[in-house]
């Protein structure tokens, strides 16, 4: 599907500078548009170099650009914060990059219909804060949530810590208005709830990774913010026992957990360090939970941790540590959310996995890891969505090992450990989407899957300029 493509030209750019404004385009300055030619996913390893950025105001400056692109046959690659971890955002082939960073306005809170409307470039958490302003709550957010945008949210069908309870970011996503390869500009679903009209495209949209279209406007789920929340913090004698208990927080709530995450003992040491938090049993134990469980009323939540408490207790928990205010909930938590800056603080190198099981097989997948840390001699710090089967293995590479060696090396261990998850009835990424960096992987694991995957794409985009090289 990869052919010779357009190239950028000094003509090119002058169109597209008439389209989007001076202030729109970056183009010959390499300080500026380097910025641009990486994501989150590792900048010493993967990175090129886009020809020109173009930062468009609205889905007709984009209708333009992806029309005069295609007629070029120059591809495009959207770019949202460019917080990814599977280089989705990275323009292989080169061409023009398409930043949403301007796109970034909450078009409407519509408390009627309990519904956002949002530009792509909106940075999540700022949404969650706006629609809490009006006693709302938006669920589908990732853990970054502070730099990622709504847009690459949608691209990626993001998850987070709450999948269990709200469902990823797909499960939010009521709407899309997309440009398409052509330049047309489609809305597909809406602020309704409910279509049986023929095929999902809405569906079908989040998780595309730029591949299809470029998303200019979402309508998103909201719900009313949910009342009390408590934060359980259990330190564990092995991994074996804080993973076994993961079924124990589920079959002993009154109602799903909203959180159930899950850290060994040496991620939760750097991180807490990085952090400067100080936890019990942060030295001695070997893995971690932090349950968040929410309740209508104090009195609910106190009867349900009096349960799970106990139960945990008799799976070999050193103790449980309520925390039920928020700066103490802020603690634990940025422990788990910083975790992956933390290992990226004492080994720039290191990459992170993210595959998906059902969860009852989350106990096979962390013994595979462990035998696949042994087999390389590599440490394998994982730190885990548990409650929705999602596990993140950040492979740290060992001194003696040169950079170019452990590039490698460390895709090998991270491809073994996603083909071992989707053996066990899971697939190669839970969250963070395919990229470039999981297509061996994907290829190896949903061989039929793919090919309709092209076939559809082959008849969306013929010339193939929207994010080549990702996922095919
Ligand atoms: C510390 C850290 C923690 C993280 N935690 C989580 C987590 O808990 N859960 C999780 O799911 N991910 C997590 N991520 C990964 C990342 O934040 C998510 O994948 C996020 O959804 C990417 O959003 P973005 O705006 O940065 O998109 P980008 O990285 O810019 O792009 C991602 C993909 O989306 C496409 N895209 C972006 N915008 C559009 C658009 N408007 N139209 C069409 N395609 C578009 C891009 O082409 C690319 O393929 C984490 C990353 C880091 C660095």
């Amino acid at each position: 599907m990869i052919r010779d493509f357009g190239k950028v030209t000094p003509s090119f750019v002058k169109e597209l500078r008439r389209i989007v404004g001076d202030a729109g385009v970056i183009y010959e300055d390499k300080g500026a548009l380097e910025a641009y030619s990486h994501d989150e996913s590792g900048s010493k390893f993967y990175f090129r170099m886009p020809d020109v950025v173009v930062k468009p105001e609205d889905a007709q400056q984009i209708s333009k650009i992806v029309k005069l692109s295609n007629e070029e046959g120059i591809p495009i690659t959207p770019r949202g914060a460019g917080s990814g971890l599977a280089g989705g955002c990275i323009p292989i082939y080169g061409g023009i990059v398409l930043s949403l960073e301007r796109m970034n306005r909450v078009i409407e809170i519509d408390k009627k219909n309990l519904v956002a409307v949002v530009e792509p470039g909106v940075v999540t958490n700022d949404l969650c804060k706006r629609v809490a302003e009006d006693g709302l709550y938006y669920a589908g957010y990732p853990m970054s949530l502070e730099t990622s945008f709504v847009g690459g949210n949608v691209a990626t069908n993001a998850g987070g810590s709450k999948v269990i309870k709200y469902g990823n970011t797909g499960h939010h996503v009521l709407g899309i208005e997309a440009v398409l390869p052509n330049g047309e500009i489609v809305e597909f679903g809406g602020k309704r709830r409910k279509d049986s009209s023929g095929y999902n495209f809405v569906r079908f949209l989040v998780g595309s990774e730029g591949t299809l279209a470029v998303f200019t406007k979402i309508y998103l789920n909201l719900i009313p913010l949910p009342g009390k929340t408590i934060d359980l913090f259990i330190p564990f004698r092995s991994v074996e026992d804080a993973i076994d208990s993961v079924s124990i927080a589920v079959t002993e709530s009154k109602e799903l957990p909203s959180a159930i995450e899950f850290i060994d003992g040496l991620s939760f040491r750097i991180s807490a360090k990085y952090n400067n938090a100080k936890l019990p049993f942060q030295d001695e134990a070997k893995a971690f939970l932090i349950v968040q469980l929410e309740g209508k009323t104090r009195d609910d939540l106190e009867r349900t941790y009096e349960k799970i408490g106990k139960a945990f207790l008799s799976k070999g928990a050193f103790d449980v540590f309520i925390a039920d205010n928020r700066s103490a909930s802020e603690v634990i938590w940025k422990v788990r959310r910083n975790w992956f800056e933390s290992l990226r603080a004492i080994d720039p190198y290191v990459p992170t996995g993210d595959v998906v099981v059902p969860t009852s097989e989350i106990p096979r997948m962390m013994s595979f890891i462990e035998e696949i840390s042994e087999s390389y001699g590599v440490k394998i710090p994982v730190a885990a969505h548990a409650g929705d089967g999602n596990l993140h293995p950040a492979p740290l590479k060992p001194s003696h090992i040169a950079p170019e060696e452990w590039k490698e090396l460390s895709e090998e261990i991270l491809d073994k450990i996603a083909l071992k998850a989707a053996s066990l009835g899971g697939a190669v990424s839970g969250e963070h989407g395919v990229g470039f960096l999981k297509k061996k992987a994907l290829s190896e694991t949903k061989k039929r899957e793919l090919e309709l995957m092209k076939d559809i794409k082959r008849l969306w985009d013929p010339n193939g300029i929207m994010n080549p090289g990702k996922l095919f």
